[in-house]
């Protein structure tokens, strides 16, 4: 048996010699090097006494040494596990304790804040975003065992990743992702997209979640391409690339902010084939600003850390506004009456439901809750509503669970409210997503306030440290009691509605 997942990167690795990936500064690293680094990585873990299915927990800053310890994971028959780098040392105690990692990998300049979260982890090793730390130096001695690392022999079907889901009632779920289910998207999306070693990807996003890690990287990986690495989202940087660079991969927030340089225009874009976007709505404003602008249709697509890709504009075909496409081949969706589960036909709206080899095992170690979000026929329900059209696209039309998608980050309302519930004198709150230029939504807290009650800047600042700076409200508005229906239940399309306005300039 090979290494299912990372038999696909061997196996589509052009010319060893051809550059992988280089950083804005001018580091590159070739095919070779991330073979040998990778190894080397996977020799450290192993001798570190990491074993088959042993997870590997990571909240670091974004450099290519992380895709590298994410190879040599892969190799070592570990599962890597991700942690968005905004979360606080009382988060990172949460996923620690439940996932148990046999190892953690934390930037430097954290490892004391977060000693007492890992105080459960038997080795702690640090890696920084210039790619230096103990993990780096552990890889570096591990030398000639690099280079000759054996991949462990895994399976379709065995874990590769675990991703934490934000949790609806507080409680973040972690997705089992298997060898096969990051395999297949990314072939499916090689093929789809029409990706070859030719192409250059420009990569600015986060690789801690399933877009810049699986979405982007593995793609490219999978097809012997090359990507151009930044830390971060910096719209004048991307623009100085795109000569050199063929396809785009970004949440809105990157279209937007792009949108505003005055150097993007037609000549700019003109050796660009691809623009992606994904993992919240693109407004269909953007996408008729961006064909404007540049000439090309924004492509966008559907997924979830759970089902990975499930829907495409099509390559070739009318990528249309406002749609996420057709079901990726291989893919079964279906939009169901959520009571009842009965399939709806065209342009009914109801759950939409996915089933293929993209969609993960299960949440680790919650068995129930992943059999309540399966169907018996092995359909996944998404929570999120939508609907197909007479053409076969599919539109989201909304998320079910209040989910708030602010900067491509997940919120979910409810872990928001429980902390400002906790505060003296609050006597509760709703916390709804507005539309925001910039961050698409933004978090947006009602509170009703009792004597002793901060105000919005107390409410702010007592959540900083608390919550992660993604999650915390943007504005904190102030009213005497919230809208409720007459089962009792808070009308938050209520709370919406009355201040759509609050952050249009
Ligand atoms: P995540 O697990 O962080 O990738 O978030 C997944 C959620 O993002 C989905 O369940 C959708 O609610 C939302 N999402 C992803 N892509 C899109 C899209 N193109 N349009 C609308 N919502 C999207």
């Amino acid at each position: 048996m090979t290494n299912h997942l990372f038999s696909l990167v061997r196996d589509g690795v052009p010319d060893p010699a051809k550059t992988v990936i280089e950083t804005p500064e001018g580091r590159r690293y070739s095919y070779a090097d991330l073979i040998a680094r990778s190894g080397a990585y996977a020799a450290a873990l192993r001798a570190a006494g990491v074993e088959t299915g042993d997870r590997v927990a990571v909240q670091v800053e974004k450099s290519p040494e992380v895709i590298f310890l994410y190879l040599g994971a892969v190799r070592a028959g570990a599962v890597f596990l991700p942690l968005n780098t905004a979360y606080t040392p009382a988060e990172i105690g949460y996923f620690l304790n439940d996932a148990e990692p046999a190892v953690f990998v934390c930037d430097p300049g954290r490892r004391d804040a977060l000693a007492e979260a890992a105080a459960g982890v038997r080795r702690i090793w640090t890696l920084d975003g210039a790619g230096g730390g103990s993990a780096a130096e552990a890889a570096d001695r591990a030398g000639d065992a690099g280079s000759a690392f054996a991949d462990v022999p895994r399976g379709p079907e065995d874990l590769a990743a675990i991703l934490y889901t934000s949790g609806t009632t507080g409680r973040s779920k972690g997705a089992m992702l298997t060898h096969d289910n990051l395999a297949s998207n990314a072939r499916t999306l090689v093929d789809f997209w029409r990706f070859t070693a030719d192409d250059v990807l420009i990569h600015a996003l986060p690789v801690f979640h399933t877009h810049g890690l699986f979405v982007a990287t593995n793609t490219v990986l999978a097809s012997g391409g090359s990507m151009l690495f930044l830390p971060r989202l910096d719209p004048k940087l991307i623009l100085s690339l795109m000569p050199r660079a063929s396809v785009l991969m970004g949440v809105p927030t990157f279209y937007t902010r792009l949108l505003k340089e005055p150097g993007l225009t037609p000549e700019a874009a003109g050796g660009m084939r691809l623009f992606v976007s994904g993992s919240a709505p693109l407004l269909a404003e953007t996408h008729r600003a961006w064909q404007a602008r540049t000439g090309h249709a924004i492509l966008e697509r559907y997924g979830m850390t759970e089902t990975n890709m499930s829907t495409s504009n099509p390559y070739a075909g009318d990528r249309v506004a406002g749609t996420v496409g057709f079901p990726l081949p291989g893919v079964s969706l279906r939009v169901v009456d959520p009571e009842t589960g009965a399939a709806l036909g065209p342009d009914a709206v109801g759950m939409i439901e996915v089933k293929g080899p993209n969609v993960f095992l299960g949440y680790w170690r919650m068995p129930e809750k992943t059999a309540a979000e399966f169907r018996a026929d092995g359909f996944f329900i998404t929570g999120d509503l939508g609907k197909v059209d007479d053409r076969g696209y599919v539109h989201i039309v909304g998320r079910g669970k209040d989910l708030i998608i602010s900067g491509g980050f997940n919120v979910y309302p409810k872990e928001v409210e429980t902390e400002i519930d906790a505060l003296p004198g609050v006597v509760e709150s709703a916390v709804i997503g507005l539309s925001h230029p910039d961050f698409g939504e933004a978090v947006t807290a009602v509170v009703v306030g009792g004597p002793g009650c901060p105000d919005e800047a107390g409410v702010q600042a007592a959540l900083e440290g608390r919550l992660a700076r993604f999650k915390c409200p943007k504005r904190v508005l102030f009213v005497s009691e919230l809208p409720r229906n007459t089962m009792g239940k808070v009308q938050k399309n209520l709370l919406r509605d009355a201040h759509a306005e609050l952050y249009r300039d």
